[in-house]
C-alpha cells in the first residue's frame, strides 16, 4: 500500500493498470476533508487532443518529454470531477465528456469510459438525484457532456433535482457561438437543462453552497468562472485556466483558449493566491494528479511532492 496521510486518514494506494496509467475511482475512496468541507475526485473516463493546441505557443521540443504524444500527436487528458459535500448539500463542478458520442468523434477524439461519472457516484452509493448543485465552469462539450443524458429517447437533465449555475455570458457565448468556438459547444449538453427549468444563471461572482463561490475568471472563454472552496486551507478548481499540472509555468496557455492572456492573467493571481494560502488545486485534465499544491520559487511555481492523490 502506498496510501498516504491527509488529516490523518490513511487513504488507498492507486492502483495501476498494465499500460501504467493510474487508475482511480475504481472503489470507494476516502473523502478529503477541507476545513469543514469534504471533496472527492470522480474520473469521468478520458480523451486526448492535439498536443499543439494543448500547449498553445510553447513548442513540441518542450512538451513532449512530460507528455508524450501518440502517433496522431494527441495527448492523453483525464476528466476529474469533483464532489462537494458541505453543509448537506452535494456539488459537482463540471460533469465530465459524458456517452452521447458517435463512432466517429469516439475515434477522434480517444474518447475512454473505463471509469464514469455516475459509476463514480454509484460507488459511493449516490445517485444522479443525491446533487443539489452543478457548477458549470464554462459549456464546452468536455465539461458539460454529462449534464444531459438520454431518457426513453429524450433528453434530460443528468441530475434530475440539480440547479445548473452558469455564467450569464457563457450562456448567451454558448447559445450564439461563432466560427471560431463552434466546434467547442453542443446545445444538446445544455438547452435542455434550460428547457427543464433547472438553470441557474449567475452574473459575476456568487456563493452556490454554504462555503463555495464561483468567480469569473474570462481567459478560456470569456465568461469563464473557477470554483472556490473556502474554508480550512482553501481548495481552486481553475479547469481550462490550468488543466494539468504540465499548464503550471505561466506561458503554458492553451491554444484552444479566446483570450491567452486573460488566461495568463487570471492564472498568475491563482497561483499566488494559492502557494500563499497553501491551498488545494484541482487539476480536471490530469491523468497523474488530479489533487495538489504548489510552491512558489521566484517566479515560478512549483508542484509540492506528494502522494498522487494531491496531500
Ligand atoms: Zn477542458
Amino acid at each position: 500500500m502506498g496510501g498516504s496521510k491527509e488529516n490523518g486518514t490513511p487513504l488507498p494506494s492507486v492502483p495501476v493498470n498494465p499500460r501504467g496509467d493510474p487508475v482511480r475511482d475504481r472503489g470507494p475512496r476516502t473523502m478529503i476533508t477541507v476545513g469543514d468541507v469534504g471533496v472527492a475526485v470522480l474520473r469521468d473516463g478520458g480523451f486526448s487532443v492535439d498536443g499543439g493546441a494543448l500547449f498553445g505557443v510553447v513548442p513540441r521540443f518542450l512538451w513532449q518529454q512530460s507528455d508524450p504524444p501518440d502517433e496522431g500527436n494527441r495527448v492523453a487528458l483525464a476528466l476529474n470531477v469533483l464532489l462537494v459535500e458541505t453543509a448537506g448539500k452535494r456539488v459537482l463542478v463540471d460533469t465530465g465528456i459524458g456517452d452521447r458520442w458517435a463512432a466517429k468523434e469516439i475515434g477522434l477524439y480517444k474518447i475512454s469510459r473505463e471509469t464514469t461519472l455516475l459509476g463514480s457516484l454509484a460507488e459511493r452509493g449516490l445517485g444522479p438525484e443525491d446533487v443539489d448543485v452543478v457548477v458549470q465552469t464554462h459549456l464546452h462539450f468536455d465539461h458539460a457532456g454529462g449534464s444531459t443524458r438520454l431518457v426513453d429517447g429524450a433528453l434530460r437533465p443528468t441530475f434530475p433535482k440539480a440547479r445548473y449555475v452558469v455564467q450569464k455570458g457563457e450562456w448567451e457565448d454558448a447559445t450564439r457561438p461563432h466560427e471560431r468556438n463552434r466546434a467547442s459547444y453542443r446545445p444538446d449538453d445544455f438547452v435542455p437543462l434550460a428547457e427543464a427549468g433547472q438553470l441557474d444563471l449567475v452574473d459575476g461572482e456568487a456563493e452556490v453552497a454554504p462555503g463555495v463561490r464561483v468567480v469569473p475568471t474570462g481567459g478560456h472563454t470569456r465568461h469563464h468562472q473557477i470554483v472556490v472552496v473556502d474554508s480550512g486551507d482553501g481548495l481552486l478548481v481553475p479547469t481550462d485556466l490550468l488543466p494539468t499540472t504540465s499548464h503550471l509555468p505561466l506561458p503554458y496557455v492553451m491554444g484552444y483558449d479566446l483570450y491567452p492572456v486573460g488566461t495568463l492573467e487570471a492564472k498568475r493571481r491563482l497561483l499566488a493566491e494559492a502557494a500563499e494560502r497553501g491551498s488545494r488545486i484541482l487539476f480536471y485534465h490530469d491523468r497523474r494528479r488530479p489533487l495538489g499544491r504548489v510552491r512558489r520559487q521566484g517566479d515560478r511555481y512549483l508542484l509540492e511532492e506528494g502522494s498522487a492523490h494531491g496531500s
